[in-house]
């Protein structure tokens, strides 16, 4: 049976393994490993015991009517299986695109992620930071962190551009000069997401569920995620979450998160008087949040190396949001699919 290796299990890793497995079935067995300590990647859901938790990274759906046709079937599967649902909150500031629908997921993104990673039935591993990758004869032998390693037919990378490019081993010389001066041209912005929790029976006083920020310098996006996400708060107290503008992204990016964490809560409560006390507060730093500048010509994928097979995909091949990530996924599993059943 052919190994595959999938490194990333947010978005675009988790829909490779999910699409590789429909198309090629028991035909191949498909590892997904991720250096985190849970699955999401940027479409991560940071859990909480007394809260309604966060979405720290992506936040919603907001599918044009060309990506609804396109991707009609996975729309499908996701809304007939309940994963995602149309958006019904009021949201304040957003210049909405004219043919665009609004979908969010009642228990957060990082379950549209989970939901195709059960599907793939890929052993996923996680805290598996991979950080070199040999070439040996048909294989690829991928050292993960430690210094362990283990042999694939096939490697799919997923993670953000500058990560690969830090890989050590074959890598950099499987890469042809041109493909090198392409993904030499990806940039990614820089925010900060903070999320503020309260306890049960805490009153807001909020009246939209998500809101675009246009006038200050330090935050640009707030959600009460369960008034985004219409989820029932009987049993748990809400969250807000926060993200920074990019420009204090870039200002604080090698700041240290508990000098900028107090530096964004004390802006919120400029914006939010009315808030009550939080029970907790965390900062998390995305240092490659959105992608600024794709790889020219929003390839899908990149192949690095036919034998052994090396893919390259993830939102830098297309562009940053979810249809972004699916259009890469389709175009890394076609190709797999039509290498790997030759
Ligand atoms: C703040 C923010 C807000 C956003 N808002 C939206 C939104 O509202 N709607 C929307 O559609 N999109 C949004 N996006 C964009 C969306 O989240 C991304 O396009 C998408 O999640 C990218 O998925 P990916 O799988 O390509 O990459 P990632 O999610 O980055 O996945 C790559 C994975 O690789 C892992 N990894 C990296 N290096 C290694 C290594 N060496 N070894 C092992 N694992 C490794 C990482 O831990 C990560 O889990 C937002 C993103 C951010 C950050």
């Amino acid at each position: 049976m052919l190994r595959v290796l999938i490194v990333g299990a947010g978005l675009t890793g988790s829909l490779c393994a999910c699409l590789l497995r429909r198309a090629l079935q028991n035909q191949v067995h498909i590892t997904v490993w991720d250096k985190s300590r849970g699955t999401g990647g940027r479409m991560t859901t940071r859990r909480a015991e007394d809260s309604v938790g966060a979405d720290i990274g992506a936040q919603y759906i907001s599918a044009t009517e060309f990506y609804r046709k396109e991707h009609h079937s996975l729309y499908s599967e996701l809304l007939s299986a309940g994963v995602f649902v149309p958006m019904s909150c009021p949201v304040e500031g957003l210049r909405q695109k004219d043919d665009s629908l609004n979908y969010v997921s009642p228990n957060g993104m990082g379950h549209i992620v989970k939901h195709f990673l059960q599907q793939s039935e890929a052993e996923v591993q996680l805290l598996r930071h991979v950080t070199c990758l040999s070439r040996r004869g048909a294989f690829w032998e991928v050292e993960f962190s430690e210094g362990r390693s283990e042999a694939f037919d096939a490697v799919v990378l997923t993670m953000p551009v500058p990560q690969i490019l830090q890989l050590l081993g074959d890598v950099p010389e499987c890469l042809s000069e041109q493909q090198g001066a392409l993904l030499a041209q990806v940039q990614y912005s820089s925010r900060f997401a903070l999320v503020v929790s309260f306890a049960k029976d805490s009153s807001l006083d909020i009246p939209y569920g998500v809101k675009y920020v246009s006038d200050s310098p330090i935050v640009r996006y707030m959600s009460v995620e369960h008034q985004k996400r219409s989820k029932d708060l009987s049993s748990l107290g809400p969250s807000l979450v926060v993200h920074t503008s990019v420009s204090f992204g870039a200002a604080h990016l090698e700041s240290p998160l508990d000098q900028v964490q107090p530096i964004i809560f004390e802006e919120v409560q400029r914006l939010l008087p009315q808030l009550p006390e939080p029970i907790s507060m965390k900062a998390h730093k995305w240092r490659f949040s959105q992608v600024l500048t794709s790889v020219p010509g929003c390839p899908g994928h990149m192949t690095a190396l036919e034998k052994p097979l090396m893919l390259l995909g993830g939102d830098a091949f297309t562009h940053s949001n979810f249809d972004g990530c699916v259009e890469s996924a389709l175009s890394v599993t076609r190709e797999l699919t039509q290498r790997l059943s030759r």
